[in-house]
């Protein structure tokens, strides 16, 4: 089924981490062509600068972190050879509730001595108020890090049950839980720990938190992701020869098996038909995707109706878009494989930045906070200092490169702008002169639907009370010029309990020629978020080009000593029981 002249023909659907990475490997092939298809006008998924202020400024969907533990990521923006280094150096962070600062994340990295991983974090955070023997409630988790290994039975174990109820069961303090854990929770996993499952919650902290003493320093990039990142590495793809065509949803596939079908019908009109064509072509039942249905999105300019042919087509769409995709296609419908990511579900997420009249001194560039509004998470950012503006007129630079140490729709696409509107160039140089005198704060707000219901104004003024708390006096008298509200409606992948078992495979059993790729999809990588959706990507290309499966890709270090020692010696006793039946698991005992 490939073109005449025998290159293979790969369709992306979604241009986010995942479906950039995918179409950056098989870029580098030279017999395999790459159509990259996303319904945003702009490539990046939830990352993508895509949206605008009234007042023309391009904004973000939310803030995106790049943590130490992102290796691969790291290299593919070396390999890019980009003209300056987009991120950030690494910087302290803070953590606030109403009652003001509670927290600070150090730069892990820069502390006197590297201790076992667990033990640094454990005495270089520094936790303002919470008591000790609330931190120290903490350390019955350690039996389940030391259980959960990330393999599948690990997940069959802990995905059952909900953070929650495992903190609960383990005797974390309720003060502990709320303060530390839940705003974690809520801020890498975009959901209440009791709405999320404990195998997510482990895993996800673990690669986040505790791989090493160093994982949680992050870096944070000097711009939009949309223009420092993807803007220059869409370009070189291009170069290579993929076809990108956004503002274009996929709708439909035509399957091989409907194809054969389509034809033997023609032939059999024809009266050269030879005798028992249409029998055997009626046998064919061949559920691999010929051809990707799309149509342009009203209003952005996108390709009117077009059928791409495909001899492999990718999947690099969110949980909400997925489930969509297979209520719309009877062609993936008729399987129980894809059936079951019907029942995939997404959360709501909340960006909005804020341009200020006058600038503000906020002591971390980078916070999250815990207490405004129950279930709902919350981070906020310094972009004046993130993105370095103003820089050139204050004649110094202000810590975006960390020295300082201040820093160092309809939801299926999961996206809606404030404004929805593409029009005014939002230029980076226009909004840096006119950050030269104010400030630009960035307030995200996660698993937020009960916010999304509000009008543009009433989030505005919401978030910028929100900061005024925080940030006090300085705060209340700025008056906001203009400010972004992005919605994103079930955007982000919600891994609740039981989730695990409908989550995709990189690799489709029921339709051959179908990967899936991004953030949701089962990886035995152990990394999460934007680095896992990336690393699933070229773990798709390697699996279409016929690659081993590890190729190109940079693993996650061993386990540390004492952690590998744990993770043994919990396997062993396993391993050792003695009774008939399965051993019992930590998570067993919560009941
Ligand atoms: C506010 C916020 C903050 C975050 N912070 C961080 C962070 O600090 N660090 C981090 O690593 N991660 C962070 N994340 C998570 C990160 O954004 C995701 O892990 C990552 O972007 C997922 O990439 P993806 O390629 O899997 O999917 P997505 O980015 O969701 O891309 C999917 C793409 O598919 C397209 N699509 C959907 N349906 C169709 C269709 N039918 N036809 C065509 N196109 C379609 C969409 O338009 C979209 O572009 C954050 C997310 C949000 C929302």
């Amino acid at each position: 089924m490939q073109e005449a002249d025998g290159r293979r023909r790969v369709v992306v659907v979604g241009a986010g981490w995942g479906g950039l990475s995918v179409a950056h490997k098989l870029s580098m092939d030279a017999d395999t062509d790459v159509t990259v298809v996303d319904a945003a006008p702009r490539p990046g998924g939830l990352v993508s600068d895509s949206f605008l202020t009234p007042g023309g400024r391009r904004a973000e969907a939310g803030q995106h972190g790049f943590w130490d533990e992102y290796h691969n990521i790291f290299a593919l923006l070396d390999s890019l050879k980009l003209p300056e280094d987009p991120l950030t150096g690494y910087a302290e962070q803070g953590q606030y509730s109403p009652q003001g600062l509670e927290a600070v994340w150090p730069v892990y990295r820069d502390q006197k001595q590297k201790l076992p991983t667990g033990l640094g974090q454990a005495l270089y955070t520094r936790f303002l108020k919470l008591p000790l023997t609330d931190l120290a409630s903490a350390a019955p988790l350690v039996l389940a890090f030391s259980e959960f290994d990330g393999s599948e039975e690990a997940y069959a174990r802990y995905d059952e049950i909900s953070f929650y109820d495992l903190c609960v069961k383990l005797g974390v303090s309720r003060r502990m839980y709320d303060e530390a854990f839940e705003p974690m929770v809520l801020t890498g996993l975009f959901a209440p720990g009791n709405q999320c499952s404990a195998a997510a919650a482990l895993g996800m902290a673990y690669f986040f938190v505790l791989k090493h003493q160093t994982s949680f320093d992050v870096r944070w990039c000097r711009g939009n992701v949309g223009e420092k990142i993807f803007a220059p590495w869409v370009e070189q793809m291009m170069q290579r020869g993929v076809t990108f065509v956004p503002s274009t949803r996929a709708t439909g596939f035509v399957t091989r098996g409907q194809r054969r079908a389509e034809e033997a019908a023609a032939a059999a009109n024809n009266d050269d038909a030879a005798p028992g064509a249409t029998a055997a072509a009626a046998r064919a039942d061949d559920a691999a995707i010929a051809a990707v249905r799309c149509e342009g999105c009203e209003g952005d300019g996108g390709a009117s109706s077009t059928l791409l042919e495909a001899d492999e087509v990718v999947f690099a769409v969110g949980a909400a878009a997925l489930a969509a995709m297979v209520r719309g296609a009877p062609e993936l419908s008729r399987h129980a494989e894809w059936r079951r990511y019907a029942r995939l579900r997404g959360t709501g997420v909340l960006a909005t930045r804020l341009y200020l009249d006058r600038r503000l001194e906020t002591p971390y560039s980078a916070n999250a906070c815990w207490g405004f509004d129950r279930g709902v998470g919350m981070t906020w950012f310094d972009i004046t200092k993130l993105h370095g503006l103003g820089d050139e007129k204050k004649g110094e630079g202000d810590g975006s490169d960390g020295s300082d140490g201040s820093d160092g729709s309809d939801g299926s696409d999961g996206s809606e702008s404030g404004d929805g509107s593409e029009s005014g160039d939002g230029s980076e140089s226009e909004v840096e002169s006119e950050a030269a005198e104010g400030s630009v704060i960035e307030v995200d707000f996660y698993h937020a639907q009960s916010l999304l219901v509000m009008s543009d104004e009433q989030i505005v003024a919401k978030a910028k009370a929100d900061l005024d708390t925080m940030l006090g006096a300085d705060c209340a008298a700025a008056a906001v010029l203009d400010a972004a509200v992005v919605r994103l409606p079930q955007a982000v992948n919600w891994y609740c309990p039981g989730s695990y078992a409908d989550l995709p495979s990189l690799r489709s059993e029921a339709v051959p020629n179908a990967y899936f790729v991004g953030d949701l999809v089962k990886s035995a990588h152990g990394s999460w978020s934007q680095e896992k959706a990336y690393v699933t990507g070229i773990e798709a290309a390697n699996a279409i080009l016929g690659k081993p499966d590890g190729d190109g890709i940079v693993p996650l270090d061993a386990d540390e000593p004492h952690v590998k020692l744990g993770r043994d010696a919990v396997a062993a006793a396993r391993s050792a029981w003695p009774l008939p039946g399965k051993p019992p698991s930590f998570a067993d005992f919560l009941f």
